[in-house]
């Protein structure tokens, strides 16, 4: 049996939610006109209330005491935020639950539709269908993965990057997966951090870069001339010989130094500022692409991109996905494109998802783009394959087909 809370101060709103909730047969529907009762309530009963819906903005307790709360009593229901507050109070709003590590289901503006309540019904943990499969997170040790990249258990993927005003290819990201014997296909989230922290970071640099250049080598082959975006962390640019060794294995293997893009993030070590400058610059003079990995968050900042010479700026798919539609989205890639175009670096946008993505992207400028939208990263087989159906997607969204 399902039980549903709606926490609001606008007596309107509760009843029709309420009747919204009964139609979807959410079988117990309590109502609270203010929090602290509501907070009563999920005291008394915490097992017993599978769904609150909550208003942001309440007299008394609002709607951000009450997710602290909920959180300090480690509420683990499902939730949804709903408020007929501007959508960027209710996305800050969103984030915060999502830091609280509550289970937020939706942010919803008022009015709610009627098809999304049945939706929600069918995402609250436990509820009747749907059963939550709580995946355990498993921690590998340094050793482990020492011994994968030893082993060669780590293969690379490639996303397709295209020209967003011709839709050419351009070029591919390099993303690492673990190939475990046991786990399966294992992503970089859960082995990159123990590879940082065990200070492996080199190793795994140059393991991805050598299957890189293999892969490029059978392309070519065939015809395809791809520039390859590899993964590198600033704790990479601490040897001050790594330009040259970059510069060696891409001429052992024939390609170009301007075919290769070292996308850069922050890494964990406090780093040599001077190392950091000295390779940077020795890079670009060797032609090697670097672009500012992940830009607009975290340390990946105006700071870095005043001072290393990068020539490339890589829009964060946070930053991305949804810019059609939201406007709050569109001013700052605009902003960034506008800024990159006066700085001359190129742009590639990551995380296009949709359509709307893709034709807003294009319209600010944009240059490149990389996204479910386009393709999903692929193993290096997949890609040939990929690049001939993506000819007749081409024509279509040349075309302007939707
Ligand atoms: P990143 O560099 O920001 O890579 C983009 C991530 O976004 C990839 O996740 C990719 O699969 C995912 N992605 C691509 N298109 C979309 C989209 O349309 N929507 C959404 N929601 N996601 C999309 P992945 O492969 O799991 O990689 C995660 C991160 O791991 C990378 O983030 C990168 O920071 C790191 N990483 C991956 N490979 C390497 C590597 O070889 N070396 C290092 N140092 N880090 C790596
Ligand atoms: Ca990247
Ligand atoms: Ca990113």
């Amino acid at each position: 049996m399902m039980r549903a809370l709606i926490v609001d101060d606008d007596l309107f709103s509760l009843k029709l939610l309420e009747r919204q909730l009964t139609q979807a047969r959410v079988e117990a529907v309590a109502t609270c006109d203010n929090a602290l009762a509501a907070l009563g309530l999920v005291e008394a009963e915490a097992e017993r209330v599978d769904l609150i819906f909550v208003d942001l903005n309440m007299p008394g307790m609002d709607g951000v005491e009450f997710l602290r709360c909920l959180a300090e009593r480690h509420f683990r229901g499902g939730l949804v935020l709903v408020s007929g507050e501007d959508t960027r109070v209710l996305q800050s709003v969103a984030a915060l639950a999502r830091a609280h590590r509550l289970r937020l289901l939706a942010a919803l503006t008022k009015p709610v539709a009627p098809e999304r309540i049945a939706e929600l019904i069918e995402a609250v943990p436990g509820s009747s269908g749907t059963t939550v499969i709580q995946a355990v997170p498993k921690f590998y040790q340094a050793v482990e993965v020492a011994d994968a990249i030893g082993s060669g258990q780590l293969v690379n993927y490639y996303q397709p990057q295209v020209v967003l005003a011709t839709a050419e290819v351009a070029g591919v990201e390099t993303l690492v997966r673990w190939q475990h014997p046991e786990d399966g296909l294992v992503f970089p989230d859960r082995f990159i951090p123990v590879i940082e922290a065990g200070g492996l970071s080199d190793r795994l640099a140059n393991a991805v870069l050598a299957g890189a250049l293999r892969d490029a080598r059978r392309w070519s082959a065939i015809g395809l001339h791809l520039r390859l975006a590899i993964n590198v962390a600033m704790d990479n640019l601490t040897e001050l010989g790594f330009p040259d060794e970059v510069a060696q294995a891409l001429a052992a293997a024939g390609v170009p130094t301007s075919g290769l893009v070292l996308e850069i993030t922050e890494g964990q070590a406090t780093r040599d500022r001077l190392k950091l400058l000295d390779i940077s610059s020795r890079l670009r003079l060797k032609h090697i692409g670097l672009s500012i990995d992940d830009f607009g968050t975290g340390f990946s900042s105006l700071a870095q991109l005043r001072d290393i010479p990068f020539d490339e700026l890589k829009l964060d798919r946070d930053f991305v996905h949804g810019v059609g539609r939201d406007p709050a989205l569109r001013a700052m890639v605009q902003a960034n494109v506008g800024m990159a175009r006066e700085l001359q670096l190129r742009t590639v946008a990551e995380g296009v998802e949709d359509r709307s993505d893709w034709d807003c992207l294009r319209d600010l400028g944009c240059e490149c783009a990389q996204g479910y939208f386009i393709g999903r990263p692929m193993p290096a087989e997949a890609l040939p394959g990929w690049i001939a159906q993506w000819q007749e997607r081409r024509l279509d969204l040349l075309a302007g087909a939707r």
